[in-house]
């Protein structure tokens, strides 16, 4: 029995060693493949954006989307963002692939708010080498006047890694908080600012990401951290976001500590553009219905 079990073992060794070696070579010849095609995906219109809602916690009024991409290539298939989003901030195509997102978000955001007549904000993440860009001033105000949207309907997802030390970005970012743009933070704990760094910073909000959200779930929530970072970005007049939010009992927990807002796979997954009407006649009528109770009650 000991000398099949150690046959066993060998024989699987060497099919993982196989496995391996094989493994990186199509993972190498996959990553050629796609630098190659993400060169030409914007021309080819390869592109496309799914929208995820955010609500506000306490009522459940449909707040806006953040706008995330995914690339759908004829010989690839579906390329998740995480996959080629990386490379495109090696290469630099980042920069024109962030401001197709910027202009088709924005322009999406100013058809639905004024063909339902709401006032919905759209989040776009921003990679810090955009930011980084001398012009990246120039090309939010293009997007303004190009798409029509409100500059208080626009939040950019700035992660926490695009404020190490650079104060450039530090003062256009102020300069577009200046002139109504949210910002948002996202990413907070990942690096090296803490809590009183953020007052610093010209943020309206800080976005608490999924593994925040997810201690929640642990067996004692109480050592969650959530709420006492909620309590504390509060103290500095500052807004929260939780992403990620996928079950009742985080949802719960995340009202009771007075988070703002909230988006998740226990409301919505992100979805393409042509879903966006059912959510958002779903979200006028609830919204018609929780004022009614208002009245009623008031
Ligand atoms: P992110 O900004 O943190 O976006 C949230 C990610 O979590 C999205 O993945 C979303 O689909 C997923 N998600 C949403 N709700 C839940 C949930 O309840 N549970 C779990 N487990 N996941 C949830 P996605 O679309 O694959 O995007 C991944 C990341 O890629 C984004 O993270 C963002 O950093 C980046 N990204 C996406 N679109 C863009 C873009 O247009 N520009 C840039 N620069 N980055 C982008």
């Amino acid at each position: 029995n000991a000398d099949k079990a150690m046959y066993k073992a060998k024989e699987l060794g060497k099919n993982g060693y196989y496995f391996f070696n094989n493994d990186i070579k199509e993972g190498l010849e996959r990553k050629i493949k796609l630098e190659t095609m993400l060169n030409n995906a914007i021309s080819n219109q390869e592109f496309e954006l799914h929208y995820q809602p955010q609500y506000e916690a306490r009522t459940r009024r449909l707040r806006g989307f953040e706008a995330l991409i995914r690339w759908n290539n004829p010989e690839v298939g579906l390329v998740m963002p995480m996959e080629f989003i990386p490379f495109a901030e090696e290469t630099g195509l980042i920069v024109p692939i962030g401001s197709w997102v910027l202009n088709t978000a924005c322009k999406l955001c100013h058809k639905l708010n004024k063909a339902y007549g709401l006032n919905l904000n759209m989040s776009v993440n921003i990679s810090p080498i955009q930011i980084k860009q001398q012009d990246f001033y120039e090309v939010i105000s293009q997007v303004l006047e190009h798409s029509g949207i409100e500059p208080s309907n626009l939040e950019l997802e700035v992660p926490e890694s695009a404020f190490n030390g650079i104060d450039n970005v530090l003062s256009v970012l102020k300069v577009l908080k200046d002139d109504g743009i949210r910002i948002t933070l996202t990413d907070f704990g990942t690096g090296k600012l803490s809590i009183s760094d953020l007052k610093k910073l010209p943020i309206n909000m800080v976005k608490l990401d999924k593994e925040f959200i997810h201690e929640i779930d642990q067996p004692r929530p109480q050592d969650a951290l959530a709420e006492s970072i909620i309590s504390l970005v509060h103290k500095l007049n500052i807004e929260l976001i939780a992403g990620g939010v996928e079950t009742k009992k985080q949802f719960d927990y995340l009202i009771k500590g007075n988070c703002d807002n909230i988006q998740g796979y226990f409301f919505e997954e992100p979805v393409p553009e042509k879903m966006l009407e059912g959510i958002i006649t779903k979200g006028i009528l609830e919204n018609e219905a929780l004022t009614r109770v208002i009245q009623k009650a008031g």
